[in-house]
């Protein structure tokens, strides 16, 4: 029998309250294209994983360390929380990863500036640094297409 796609998300784009304010990034057209290829979900939170609260204050990354709004240093919770998402990809042995764009966790291709000031810059977050060290595939919710193209690859196979 042919193999299900498995495919490891950031669990705020699936409607999960766990953001940092307690809301959610659910991403209905994400959710259809997952159920058109009828894939196998494992869904992360990073953040949680990382001993953080739901809600928590808002954290960006400055200088390759992670600090809340309140100037905390956050730099393990956040790492701790990169090495379990880690971990659980490679058990269930995902085909690749969608994260949330823009989190200082999920960023793939942008975060902020780690200046709380709203500005966004290229660079990517703590979990999705540390799947791409391990050549782990991460897209974000803002590449449907792309998404689309290589789930299209994988149904191949
Ligand atoms: Fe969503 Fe990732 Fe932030 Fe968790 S850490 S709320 S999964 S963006």
């Amino acid at each position: 029998m042919k193999k299900k796609i498995k495919v490891l998300i950031s669990a705020c784009l699936l409607g999960d309250n766990v953001k940092y304010s307690g809301g959610n990034n659910l991403t209905p057209e994400l959710v259809t294209l997952l159920e058109k290829y009828n894939v196998d979900i494992v869904k992360v939170c990073p953040e949680c994983f990382g001993g953080l609260p739901i809600p928590r204050v808002p954290s960006e990354i400055r200088e390759n360390k992670v600090f809340s709004k309140d100037n905390r240093d956050l730099t393990e919770e956040f790492l701790v929380g990169a090495e379990k998402t880690l971990e659980i990809a490679k058990e269930n042995e995902v085909d690749f990863v969608i994260l949330k764009e823009r989190s200082p966790s999920c960023g793939s291709t942008y975060i902020y500036d780690g200046n709380f000031s709203g500005n966004i810059i290229l660079g990517q977050g703590i979990t999705t640094r540390k799947l791409n060290e391990e050549n782990i595939i991460v897209f974000s919710e803002e590449n449907l297409e792309e998404i689309e193209k290589y789930l299209i690859e994988l149904d191949k196979n």
